[in-house]
Formats: C-alpha cells, sequence, structure tokens
C-alpha cells in the first residue's frame, strides 16, 4: 500500500476534514472516523466527488469500545498505523470565567479534549511501534499556552493546557520507540467552533497538522507548533 496510514478523528467537518482532504491529496491512506455513522459516510462521499479515497470508521472518541473497535479495525486492515492526529475537540463553555465555569462542563470537556487523545494514544500506540516513522498530532490551541494564560474559556484552556502537557509526557516516553509526539496550534479559523469572524481560512489551519503528519523531520518532537514553527508553551 502507498503512502502513510493516518487516522484523523472528528474529521467529519471544520479542520478536520479539511486534515484529511489535504492528506488525502497528498497519497496519504486516511481513515476518516466521526462519531456518528451517516456523518463519516457523508464526509467520505463528500472527498469522493474530488476523486479522493478515505476509508470512513465510526469513531466516538470518549467510548472505550469504540476506540478498541477502530484499533482492530486497523489491524485487521493495515497492521501498522504510522500517525494518530487527535483533532476531535468541543468548545462548550465560550467566555466563561474561572470563577464561574460550572465542574459538569470541565469534566466533559476533559473527556474529550484531553482524555480521549490520551486513551488512543495508549490504544494505537502498538499500532504506531509498527511504523518506520510512528508520530502523533495533538490539535491543541494557543488558549492552552501556559505563556499568556487567560481565565476566560476556562474549561476550553484547562483541557488545552493539560493536553499539551501530555504531549510532553507521551513525547518523552514514546521517543525510546522513535514516535514524535506534538502539539499543533491551527490559528483562529473559520469552523463551527471558531465562528465567520474567524481569522484563517480552514486550509490554513490544517497546514500545520499535516505539515507536522507528512513533512516535519522525524527528530521534532515534544514541540508546540504554529504556522510550521515552534512557540511557547
Ligand atoms: P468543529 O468545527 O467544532 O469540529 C469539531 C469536530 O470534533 C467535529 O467533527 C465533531 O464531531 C468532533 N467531535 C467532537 N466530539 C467528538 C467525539 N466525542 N468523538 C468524535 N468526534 C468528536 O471544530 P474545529 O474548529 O474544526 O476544531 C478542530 C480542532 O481544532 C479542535 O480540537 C479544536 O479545539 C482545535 N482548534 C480550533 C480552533 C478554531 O479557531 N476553530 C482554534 C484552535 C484550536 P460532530 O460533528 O459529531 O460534533
Amino acid at each position: 500500500m502507498k503512502g502513510k496510514t493516518i487516522v484523523v478523528t472528528g474529521a467529519n467537518r471544520g479542520i478536520g476534514y479539511e486534515i484529511a482532504r489535504q492528506l488525502l491529496a497528498r497519497g496519504s491512506q486516511v481513515i476518516l472516523t466521526a462519531r456518528k455513522s451517516e456523518a463519516a459516510q457523508a464526509a467520505a462521499e463528500g472527498l469522493e466527488k474530488d476523486g479522493l479515497k478515505p476509508t470512513a470508521q465510526v469513531l466516538d472518541v470518549t467510548r472505550h469500545e469504540s476506540v478498541e473497535a477502530l484499533s482492530q479495525f486497523i489491524q485487521a486492515k493495515f497492521g501498522k498505523l504510522d500517525v494518530l492526529i487527535n483533532n476531535a475537540g468541543i468548545l462548550l463553555d465560550q467566555d466563561t470565567e474561572v470563577m464561574q465555569v460550572d465542574l459538569g462542563t470541565v469534566r466533559t470537556t476533559l473527556e474529550t479534549n484531553t482524555l480521549a487523545p490520551l486513551h488512543l494514544a495508549q490504544r494505537l500506540t502498538p499500532l504506531l511501534r509498527a511504523s518506520a516513522s510512528g508520530r502523533i498530532i495533538n490539535v491543541s490551541s494557543g488558549m492552552g499556552a501556559l505563556t499568556g494564560m487567560g481565565s476566560d474559556h476556562a474549561a476550553y484552556r484547562l483541557s488545552k493546557a493539560a493536553l499539551n502537557a501530555l504531549t510532553l509526557m507521551l513525547a518523552a516516553t514514546l521517543q525510546a520507540d522513535g514516535i514524535a509526539v506534538n502539539a499543533a496550534c491551527p490559528g483562529w479559523v473559520r469552523t463551527d467552533m471558531g465562528g465567520p469572524n474567524a481569522e484563517r481560512p480552514v486550509a490554513q489551519g490544517a497546514d500545520t497538522p499535516v505539515w507536522l503528519a507528512l513533512d516535519a523531520p522525524q527528530n521534532l518532537t515534544g514541540k508546540f507548533v504554529r504556522d510550521r514553527r515552534v512557540i511557547e508553551w
């Protein structure tokens, strides 16, 4: 099989869909995942109209059995995985300040934005070890940077700061396996999450995750990257 085998989570819309599109256009085997079967199918059909051939799979990143089923599917069909892109994310609390944020909202946000990438890394690392150049890319946000941390969007910021910490932990532990682990900030992007006033088109938001997946040197690991450049945590 030609091209890298790459899983993209939350790939039915927004930045994830565009990441999948750009990777497919460059010859990768993309496992396009979405939490709803119809959404995965509709996204795959959209890409097929452009002559691209994704492999659509259902994946709710917060459901244990869903992650297990994806892992078994990849093992059976591909026998290995080259890149995991943890893109799926939620922003539930908008401008909520840290003193007002509902703890249930914090827990739900952490489940999707932080614990799910950890679970996927744990479950898919055996498949990444079978690759000659395994990579994990966590789609994070400048809102998770400790440098310049604010108190608005409290649940979201906390989840992305923790995702950044997880990136460093995974990078350290997987270095011995030659697996690179980095966090990417897409910038403020015009998607359902970013809204219509965001600065960047979706193609620009997808650029750095795609670069980290296909072009970055394999020894670039444990970094926070925006616009293909290392930024402060
Ligand atoms: P989006 O348009 O809201 O899309 C989010 C995607 O995540 C959707 O496909 C959604 O699926 C999926 N998702 C959410 N929960 C899921 C779950 N439990 N299982 C599987 N998929 C799930 O957001 P986006 O702007 O493309 O954001 C993509 C990533 O970039 C996120 O991690 C976000 O935090 C990050 N980011 C975005 C911006 C921005 O300005 N847009 C800035 C910085 C970082 P459904 O369709 O089923 O809901």
